[in-house]
């Protein structure tokens, strides 16, 4: 073990044992949806595929996604994992052809104590629905792989461990789903030397021009985001240009821009007002009745797109 690794492991511990003392005091009890009743309606929607997880301890949500994956068809690899900081399983659903890869990341796990609706099953449930999407119409030109990652809240650990034994190459890019389940307006995230002005970004911002978004307005390029972080980073180390991608609420831009980007600054004026969606980031209000399911549908929407785009 390195000291990066002992670093990341206390962190996550920190990360952790706070959530789980603020969220000690519960509000009513979250009712997740089982997969038989999910997998009975006409129509399934995304809020739904939400339900399937949130209140779920991350044991759960991550069978949950195995299980999802098989009885919906979906073929995918696992990918184990177990070091000194944790053990878990990430999953892969690969579809497409040629010799590029873009990676679109989800991770299936959530603090204790949050139900981990926003944070993060609404990826999830994103990936998911473009899994199905995309293997009815895949790209030619490219192979978009959809993984849904273990351990992001202890330090990105399963995607840290996938970047050590997984195939990347001819991977281009790598776009890390976080909290898109509030809000009407994409940001795409650690938009920082030296990816920058990476094909990816440049790709992403000409397909979301191309659905009528306009930048600045219903779509933001973001630089280096301070204390918050995501599976992306993993790639970063692998010299792999990566991004996260959120969603948040127009109205809210410059309040996020300040939370963000200063989060030490009057840090005690933010613990009175989070800005959405960081007002139940971590905490066990993440419930899906906070979600907005035109938030999951203009996502998913997106990097169907994108991925046809490329
Ligand atoms: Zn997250």
């Amino acid at each position: 073990m390195g000291l990066r690794e002992v670093g990341f492991y206390l962190r996550g511990r920190v990360n952790n044992g706070v959530a789980r003392l603020l969220n000690a005091r519960r509000a009513a009890p979250v009712v997740p949806l089982s997969l038989e009743d999910l997998l009975r309606q006409p129509r399934l929607s995304l809020l739904d595929r939400v339900r399937l997880f949130e209140g779920r301890d991350n044991a759960e949500r991550q069978a949950m996604v195995a299980r999802y994956l098989a009885a919906r068809d979906l073929p995918f690899a696992r990918h184990l994992y177990a070091t000194f900081e944790g053990s878990g399983e990430s999953f892969a659903v690969e579809v497409g052809a040629g010799e590029a890869t873009l990676i679109l990341i989800g991770h299936h796990d959530a603090v204790p104590g949050s139900p981990g609706a926003n944070d993060n099953a609404s990826a999830v449930a994103i990936l998911m629905v473009l899994a199905e999407r995309l293997l009815q119409d895949p790209p030619r030109r490219i192979r978009a792989r959809l993984l849904f990652t273990g351990g992001e809240e202890v330090g990105y650990l399963g995607a840290r461990c996938y970047v050590k034994t997984a195939a990347l190459d001819g991977v281009v890019g790598v776009l890390s789903l976080e909290l898109c389940g509030i809000g009407d307006a994409l940001v795409v995230w650690d938009v920082a030397e030296p990816f920058d002005q990476a094909p990816l970004v440049q790709a992403f911002a000409g397909t979301l021009e191309g659905l009528g978004y306009r930048r600045d307005e219903s779509y933001h390029l973001v630089g280096r985001i301070p204390v918050f972080g995501s599976d992306h980073r993993a790639f970063w180390e692998k010299g792999i240009p990566a991004f996260g991608l959120t969603v948040v609420p127009r109205a809210e831009a410059e309040p996020l821009r300040q939370f963000v980007l200063n989060p030490w600054r009057g840090a005690f004026r933010q613990l009175v007002r989070r800005p959405p969606p960081f007002h139940t980031y971590h905490t066990a209000g993440d419930r899906s009745e906070t979600l907005q399911p035109g938030a999951l549908e203009l996502t998913t929407e997106a990097l169907f797109a994108l991925v046809h785009s490329l």
